[in-house]
């Protein structure tokens, strides 16, 4: 797989792994300040009934005993009642006083005043219901009402009197202060969204903190408190949304064991999480930065990998291509270092000289390139190192140039070869960029074509192109040795009637072996042309004086005229031969040559099978 696809699915792998652990820990943090709340709210509920059901029990002995000192006295609006009542209301702090109600609903005796001015009570909720229910054996907890004394919400907790036939005689009642127990909570509700509420088991509100005049007295036994929750549990946590403003509500409850009153605390579920919320915001816009710099990061990297990989992919697809080419070309490319040899040279000059590839590698060019080629880079390397000792930056030297290059096990190879030579900043150290090409055909259709123009198709010898050069040549030799130059004019004799007898393709035959024996007859130095038919010339040099001519052109005469045997044909020819020598009869080569035809003519003259000297005076006369 490539590395930027790999490093994507590795920062998409990382980013989902972070934002799955950051979001598992938020929700973690939530649970467990939802925890934490329910607890608290649990805690608060079940310390406030206990605290209600001790306080309630305190009242409720003092109601016992009053009704246990009302059955010893016979006068229920005496003193001795009153202080009684007195010290109760002293010694609770939740009650603001007790009071005792006769059968026809008066307060008859009150804790608050002495003596009391009878108030009717008989209309009220707590005495209808002890008055009906004279047997209730609990002590009565009324709904809260706003007292005719002082107008403060007020608890009615009351017994009711019997005597002991078990007829209703009176109520004893004590007014508690839901205030006292309000303040109290204050103390320890430290968050505003938490409440407290405190209920009769039907529903009703006793008091809450904080406090609520609109639901004072007011019947929630509607509520899935009540409908649900404490018909299956005294205690208990439950989430509800506030009927009033659709908040939703963290609820704990708490039932006290002997008095049929709930405790709920309750918070709102919104201000429960702010914190965590403020947290949870904080946590992920940090991680949202963090993921965003590293998506920015990642993508940044990405990309210049995706550019890395399009560029290898580019180098290698160009480095491919190239390969193909110098895999397959003719050409041979090579490169040359004056340290390390030759460093590289292409497949292509197993084809060219024989070698393979690592034969060459780290060779120097000695033995592989012709001397010439050698001479030429020292040349040029040397020209190189004075300019840059002059102070002038390295050159790049560009050389074209043919050169004939030994192979491995066969013929040496001409070559076209294209150099361009590198210099190090100092010229201490150089190398070669080369591509060499096999031009040896074209050399070799050169060639023949250069022979087709200096030499004479059937016998090979030089004909009159070539004849001239080296007539100029040896004129200037002789010239500078103050030697002489025979040119001598050859015409064989009666040649017509072979060609005649024998046909053309004999008579060629003969001027073959005819050309074979002058080259034979002369010295290496010396040159036999053919200028076209049965003519020849020849030209002897080096002569030191004009009679020296004469045993050598004796001793050709002597070679023609030896027998011929040609398809199986016994054949004879003799030639005869013009002489004339440079400087003494001419100074041009045209000159010369025409001289020595004339002597030949005299020889032909003369009987034919001999030479005759150009002799200037007596050709003048011809
Ligand atoms: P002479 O002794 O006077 O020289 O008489 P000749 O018969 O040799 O006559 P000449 O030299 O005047 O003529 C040369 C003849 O050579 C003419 C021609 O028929 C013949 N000839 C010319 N070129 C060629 C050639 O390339 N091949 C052959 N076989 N014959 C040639
Ligand atoms: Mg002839």
């Amino acid at each position: 797989m490539r590395t930027s696809k790999l490093l994507t699915l590795v920062s998409i792998a990382a980013s989902v792994a972070i934002v799955a652990l950051v979001g598992f820990n938020i929700w973690k943090e939530r649970e467990h300040a939802l925890d934490e709340a329910r607890q608290r709210l649990s805690d608060l509920s079940l310390m406030q009934a206990e605290q209600l059901e001790r306080s309630l029990q305190s009242v409720d002995l003092a109601l016992n005993s009053t009704i246990e000192e009302l059955g010893r006295s016979s006068n229920w609006d005496s003193r001795s009642i009153h202080l009684h009542l007195k010290n109760y209301e002293t010694a609770l702090p939740q009650i603001r006083a007790v009071a005792v109600v006769a059968a026809n609903g008066n307060i008859i005796n009150d804790s608050a005043l002495f003596p009391v001015t009878p108030i009717f009570v008989g209309d009220r909720e707590h005495f209808t219901h002890l008055h009906d229910h004279p047997d209730n054996r609990m002590m009565y907890i009324s709904a809260p009402f706003k007292s005719r004394r002082d107008h403060q919400w007020t608890v009615v907790l009351s017994r009711p009197v019997t005597d002991k036939t078990g007829a209703f005689r009176g109520v004893v009642f004590a007014r508690m202060q839901p205030q006292y127990f309000q303040e109290n909570l204050q103390k320890i509700l430290r968050h505003e969204s938490c409440a407290v509420s405190v209920l009769r088991r039907d529903g009703m509100m006793l008091f809450r903190q904080p406090h609520d005049e609109k639901t004072m007295g007011k019947s929630f036994a509607k509520l899935p408190l009540f409908s649900t929750h404490l018909p299956i549990s005294e205690q208990g946590s439950f989430e509800k949304l506030a009927a009033v403003d659709g908040k939703l509500l963290l609820f704990s409850y708490s039932t006290l064991k002997n008095y049929p009153v709930v405790i709920a605390a309750h918070q709102e579920k919104k201000a429960i999480l702010a914190n965590w919320r403020n947290h949870a915001i904080r946590a992920s816009t940090v991680v949202s930065i963090i993921l965003l710099a590293g998506f920015f990061l990642t993508r940044r990297l990405i990309f210049s990998l995706q550019q890395h990989e399009q560029d290898i992919a580019a180098k290698l697809a160009s480095e491919q291509q190239l390969r193909f080419m110098t895999e397959n070309m003719l050409d041979v490319i090579w490169t040359w270092d004056s340290v390390k040899g030759i460093t590289f040279v292409s497949p292509s000059v197993k084809h060219l000289l024989g070698h393979l590839p690592d034969e060459l590698l780290g060779r120097q060019l000695e033995g592989l390139c012709a001397q010439s080629t050698l001479e030429k880079i020292a040349e040029k390397t040397a020209e190189a190192r004075a300019m840059i000792e002059a102070g002038e930056p390295p050159p790049l030297i560009d050389l074209t140039f043919e050169s004939q290059v030994p192979t491995k096990s066969a013929a040496p190879v001409w070559v076209e070869n294209r150099l361009r030579l590198f210099f190090s900043a100092d010229g201490s150290q150089s190398s070669i960029q080369g591509l060499s090409r096999d031009v040896t055909e074209r050399k070799q259709a050169q060639q023949q074509l250069e022979n087709l123009a200096n030499f004479d198709a059937l016998t090979g010898l030089p004909n009159r192109v070539l004849l001239a050069d080296r007539m100029q040549l040896e004129m200037s030799r002789s010239k500078r040795h103050h030697h002489l130059l025979a040119v001598c004019f050859l015409d064989l004799d009666n040649f017509k009637p072979i060609n005649d007898r024998h046909g053309h393709a004999t008579g060629d035959h003969l001027i073959v072996q005819v050309a074979n024996r002058l080259k034979q007859a002369v010295r290496e130095e010396d040159t036999v042309a053919r200028l076209g038919g049965d003519e020849f010339v020849m030209l002897l040099t080096d002569l030191s004086q004009p009679l020296e001519v004469e045993p050598m052109l004796q001793r050709v005469l002597d070679d023609i005229a030896a027998p011929y045997v040609i398809d199986g044909i016994d054949m004879h020819i003799s030639a005869s031969i013009g002489v004339t020598l440079y400087p003494t009869d001419g100074d041009n080569p045209d000159t010369l040559l025409r001289h020595a035809d004339q002597a030949m003519y005299h020889a032909k003259q003369a009987g034919r099978n001999r030479f005759h000297k150009f002799d200037k005076h007596h050709n003048l006369h011809d």
